[in-house]
């Protein structure tokens, strides 16, 4: 495994011209926490100095959010019979962004994957590779804008093709790509890959074939000249069987050039202190404080509003990754515990969103849940909670551990991937170091996350100082995004001073 070392907090050496290529960023559009790194990370960059442009597709609610906007280039690519238009405008203030305008593809309403009944769009594969080709027209300056970027960093399966596409290229900027979620990898039948007309040196073992199937994560996988992650914990897991989804042999193989580098969070949006979206502001010099959003936030949920009740949180996709059925399994003995309530908000599988409103019903008083998605509520939540849970069965960076944190509310995760980095476990050792943060436990199981949850409580009935100085602990760790872009300034340089040989033999 690659290490990132040597890099300055200072830098001293010339500004990049840095292409960002994502499907999502927030505050434009939102799915997870792809869009909170997108929308966080190319600001610092910017700050840094570097010459950052963001490229995204023009999905409406992008396009309403980005006005004013103006049509630069009219681009023709191959495999596509329309001429897409490419419009430009300003985000976050002073990053230049491109919208790559094909209506018949982007042009729908809600998630950018996903159809309102509930499945992919049966069209991903030509949307994200007309993406793709869009982001390698800019890449080649072919786009009619006199700028050629030093360094495409492509991000998830959705600009995977993008690395693939570059390699033979000769005069190509180099390539970064970052795995958010390797769950998600972009995987469609060998007929969509002759309709995409990829090259066909592409439909091979060391290119984008994966078991019969082309796969829009491997182009990234395969060809770019730098991978990471978004914890270092992760970039090791996916090296192993248990979470690499069949490609850890490649990674494995790529392993010189695959490093992990935590993401940071938005301390500006994410800050007790001067957070909108919160009833009571507070910081780590007023944590008692914080007990006024608990009542603000049990009277929301229709919860009995007690300050001393123990006020378990949680926010996500409900999806198997982050450990929904184990909650779900313990809620009958969670329901047992005087004074202990759960308040959840989330959506995700049908069956998931049924089971927690059932349960909201059966446990009334004692568990409520919110179905959908409310950034608002989310803040409030995290204001308002003792702790946070977080038994994901595998998590590459996860914000919502570093958001608890910051608002003084003790996580509880599993030990993996970015939660076994950011999360200190209460032991005798570590209370005695002053460094513990959290309850961290092993094993995706019910009976594990019940021992961390037992522990949690035990220790919140210990003299309130505890508490609060294991919550302050928490609160005054530095998770800000300023540290994490100089590694990736450093990752950009090495990208581009040593590319990747061509691995098509
Ligand atoms: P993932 O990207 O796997 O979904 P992360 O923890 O990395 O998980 O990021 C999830 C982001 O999405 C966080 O900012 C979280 O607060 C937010 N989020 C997820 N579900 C919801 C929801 N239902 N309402 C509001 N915010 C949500």
């Amino acid at each position: 495994m690659d290490s990132i070392t040597n890099f300055s907090l200072t830098e001293s050496q010339a500004p990049l011209k840095v292409l960002f290529a994502t499907s999502e960023a927030q505050p434009l559009i939102k799915t997870g926490g792809l869009a909170d790194v997108s929308g966080s990370l190319p600001p610092v960059l910017r700050h840094l100095n570097h010459d950052i442009r963001l490229i995204l597709p023009a999905y409406p609610e992008v396009v309403e959010k980005a006005i004013p906007l103006k049509e630069v280039a009219t681009l023709y690519l191959s495999g596509h019979s329309e001429p897409v238009r490419l419009l430009s405008g300003v985000f976050s203030g002073n990053i230049p962004l491109y919208l790559v305008d094909a209506p018949g593809l982007f042009d729908r309403l809600g998630n950018p994957y996903v159809g309102p009944d509930g499945h992919d769009w049966p069209d991903n594969a030509q949307r994200f590779a007309l993406f793709c080709r869009a982001i390698v027209a800019m890449a080649l300056n072919q786009a009619g804008q006199n700028w050629q970027p030093d360094i495409i960093h492509c991000n998830d399966w959705q600009t995977g093709l993008v690395p693939a596409l570059l390699h033979h290229e000769g005069n190509r900027p180099a390539t970064l790509f970052t795995i958010h979620n390797l769950a998600y990898q972009g995987l469609f039948d060998r007929t969509t890959f002759q309709k995409l007309q990829l090259p066909s040196e592409l439909w091979s073992h060391d290119g984008l074939e994966f078991h019969g199937k082309l796969s829009f994560i491997k182009g990234g996988l395969a060809f770019a000249d730098r991978l990471n992650t978004v914890s270092p914990t992760y970039a090791h897991e996916i090296c192993s069987t248990e979470f690499g989804y069949g490609l850890e042999g490649l990674l494995r193989h790529r392993d010189d050039r695959l490093s992990g580098i935590l993401n940071g969070i938005d301390y500006q949006y994410w800050n007790p202190a001067a957070d909108a979206y919160i009833h009571q502001y507070f910081d780590s010099n007023s944590f008692e404080l914080k007990q006024t959003n608990k009542l603000q936030l049990q009277k929301e949920m229709g919860l009995p509003q007690d300050k001393s009740a123990f006020l378990l949180g949680y926010i996500g996709r409900l999806v198997e990754q982050k450990g929904i059925d184990l909650i779900l399994e313990l809620l009958p003995k969670l329901a047992q515990v005087e004074n202990l309530q759960v308040a959840m908000l989330g959506s995700g599988l049908p069956q998931f969103e049924e089971a927690l409103s059932d349960a909201s019903e059966r446990y009334l008083g004692k568990m409520a849940i919110h179905i959908g998605y409310n950034e608002q509520l989310a803040h409030r939540i995290e204001a308002g909670s003792d702790c946070f849970l977080m038994p994901s069965r595998f998590e590459p960076c996860g914000l919502n551990q570093l958001y608890s944190l910051r608002y003084g509310t003790v996580p509880i995760v599993r030990r993996t991937g970015g939660l076994a980095d950011t999360v200190i476990d209460v032991t005798p050792q570590s209370l005695l170091d002053t460094s513990a943060t959290g309850f961290v436990f092993d094993h995706p199981t019910a009976p594990a996350l019940w021992e961390a949850i037992e522990r949690a409580i035990e220790f919140y009935h210990r003299p309130a100082s505890w508490w609060q100085k294991l919550a302050i602990t928490g609160m005054r760790r530095d998770f800000s995004w300023p540290n994490s872009a100089i590694q990736y300034v450093d990752l950009y340089r090495k990208a581009i001073l040593s590319p990747t040989p061509n691995p098509i033999k």
